[in-house]
């Protein structure tokens, strides 16, 4: 009971700011070209995962959706010199001031991948964007900023 309570008190304050939250739990679609594999998408989740945040399976597609409620779709992209670019799109209730994600578009960097498991530490860092997380200023914090110098 009581290592339970320190576990909660200690995750708890170790929780993320959000800009915004999902209502529901989010359906993920790796999708496209060089589409990264539901693998390395299932390891990116889990970093999330273990903080309790729930997705749907995640669906392997050939081509993308449309982007619609309830959905984050990720795709990959060449990028020059950053390791990824994520857009979430809110919405708000009359009388609430807090947003909530109605869906996400995940590009991760398919151009270069510097060390083993950067794309899985860029998807987890994106997919954090996707959930409602912004940017943190502890280094060793995956909602840490970083791009390819
Ligand atoms: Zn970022």
């Amino acid at each position: 009971m009581i290592s339970t309570l320190i576990t909660f008190l200690i995750s708890n304050a170790q929780a993320y700011e959000h800009y915004a939250t999902w209502e529901s739990t989010p359906q993920v679609i790796t999708c496209g070209k060089n589409a990264t594999k539901k693998e390395e998408v299932d390891k990116s989740l889990n970093y999330w995962r273990e903080r309790g945040y729930k997705f749907s399976e995640v669906l392997e597609k050939t081509s993308c959706p449309e982007p619609k409620p309830g959905l984050i779709i990720v795709m990959t992209q060449d990028f020059p010199n950053r390791q990824g670019l994520t857009r979430t799109t809110c919405y708000t209730y009359k009388g609430d001031p807090k947003e909530y994600v109605d869906y996400a578009v995940v590009k991760v960097n398919n151009s270069q991948v510097l060390y083993p498991g950067e794309n899985i530490e860029s998807l987890a860092h994106e997919v954090g964007h996707a959930l409602g997380i912004g940017h943190v200023n502890d280094r060793t914090d995956i909602m840490y900023p970083s791009a390819i110098k």
